[in-house]
């Protein structure tokens, strides 16, 4: 018996056969070079001969390979609606197609009534100011930037002052002690891990104090012996030159107490106390990735002119998705309906059940069963959500979900108690119609 792999051409064959060919003039070196031996490779494990085509041809589809991009639309069946893997909130379809606009040339930063230079900041402040009842507001690309950048403006070698309680570390090493050193502010711990009391803030209040940081633990609770000050009595004993900084982490808009779901701040209240407040965009506002810091004029404009807040400053895609977003909020009926966080948080039980009902009766073997969906990003983590799973019991789960995510597009789902799970909650009606073909 002969031995196939003494066949295979070696790799500086090829690559001078690449060079020669002019591949080369057209294709990165260093990707022909991977898909030479990625080519040889497989050629060896299946102990095959030089391909019809010619190697060379081989080659050059390996590197067309190369070109299919890695970050790709994905079917969440998780139920998780929050998925930081999985990008976190998708927006409304009004803030795609803002997207999709802004691409092009744009009034990004053109006023088109004057014709001069405007700000892109412009687009967002009279939204924000309209819905959460500041006076100002400036958009950033992340909470973390925003938070970064505010501290740095008003508390930069002087004091900042935090209860041991909120020193929390976020996801993502978001770790509050690192933010305020880097942020070239002192930290001030005051009270202790479960109890920080009104007296606490006032004792460390010194000349030097220029900022009480009130953080929302967001990704845990504290239950039992515990006590923290409300934002309104923070802002009430703050001197009149200590800003008060509430980073309230998901921005929560609209009360959604009567679905349930309560135990998360408002901005709204924070904005009311007075306090300087900083949220997420892609949390539970629904929208795109950005830092949105709220508050007083005379703050904003101190932060707005801080030379770092242009190295943080949102690209015209995040302008675009989150003005489209927010313009949904003018209208609690429709925000509830065409955002796509706020319909899944708040989507009725039943019509879930008879979605599920459905994509089961699709999926040959496939049973329902009673389940929770779960908000994720560190929102309501308390709250979790009745929902109705819809069950398969492969041989193997983990090749049934290495399965699924072989699928164009990718099907993330959930393995629970040695079965495969779908949650309906995350997914649209098109999505699970996708995920029948798949499993039938
Ligand atoms: C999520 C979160 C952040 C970080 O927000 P990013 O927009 O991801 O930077 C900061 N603070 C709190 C309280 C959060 O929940």
């Amino acid at each position: 018996m002969t031995d196939s792999r003494s066949k295979l051409p070696s790799v500086n064959v090829l690559l001078e056969a690449a060079e020669a060919g002019g591949l080369m003039d057209r294709i990165p070196r260093a990707v022909v070079t991977a898909s030479i031996r990625e080519v040889l490779s497989t050629a060896r494990d299946s102990r095959s001969d030089e391909p019809a085509d010619g190697w060379l041809h081989e080659v050059e589809n390996h590197a067309r390979d190369w070109r299919r991009t890695s970050l790709q639309k994905v079917i969440n069946a998780t139920g998780v609606i929050l998925h930081t893997n999985l990008g976190r909130a998708p927006v409304s379809g009004p803030a795609k197609q803002a997207v999709l606009a802004s691409l092009e040339y744009s009034t990004l930063e053109l006023n088109i009534e004057t014709g001069r230079r405007g700000s892109r900041q412009s687009h967002l402040k009279r939204l924000l100011r309209n819905i959460t009842g500041a006076e100002d507001a400036l958009v950033t690309v992340n909470a973390a930037s925003a938070l970064l950048l505010a501290i740095n403006t008003v508390a930069s070698d002087h004091e900042t002052v935090i209860s041991r309680g909120e020193l929390v570390e976020i996801g993502g090493s978001f770790r509050l002690p690192d933010i305020i050193s880097k942020s070239t502010s002192q930290l001030v711990e005051i009270g202790t891990t479960n109890r920080t009391h009104a007296k606490d803030y006032t004792g460390a209040i010194t000349e030097r104090t220029r900022c009480l940081l009130k953080v929302h633990r967001s990704n845990f609770v504290q239950k039992g012996f515990v006590a923290d000050v409300e934002i309104a009595d923070l802002t009430d004993l703050a001197p009149a030159n200590v800003v008060v900084i509430h980073d309230v982490g998901s921005g929560l808009l609209l009360d959604l107490a009567e679905f349930g779901l309560t135990g998360e701040p408002m901005v709204q209240t924070s904005v009311q106390a007075g306090a300087t407040t900083i949220f997420s965009g892609d949390k539970l506002l629904g929208g795109p990735q950005a830092g949105i810091i709220v508050g007083a004029t005379d703050v904003l404009e101190k932060i707005a002119a801080n030379p770092m807040a242009r190295a943080v400053r949102p690209d015209k895609s995040t302008i675009a998705a989150l003005e489209a977003t927010l313009s949904a909020y003018l209208d609690r009926t429709t925000a509830l309906k065409e955002i796509p966080v706020l319909a899944m948080l708040t989507a009725d039980t039943e019509e879930i059940s008879v979605r599920a009902q459905r994509l089961a009766e699709s999926i040959p073997g496939a049973t329902t069963l009673p389940g929770f969906s779960s908000v994720g990003g560190g929102s309501f983590p308390e709250s979790p959500l009745p929902t109705t799973l819809v069950a398969i019991s492969p041989e193997s789960c983990e090749k049934m979900m290495t399965r699924l995510r072989a699928h164009s597009p990718p099907i993330i789902a959930r393995v629970l108690d040695d079965r495969v799970v779908f949650d309906v909650r995350t997914m649209t009606e098109s999505e699970i119609g996708v995920v029948a073909t798949a499993c039938s």
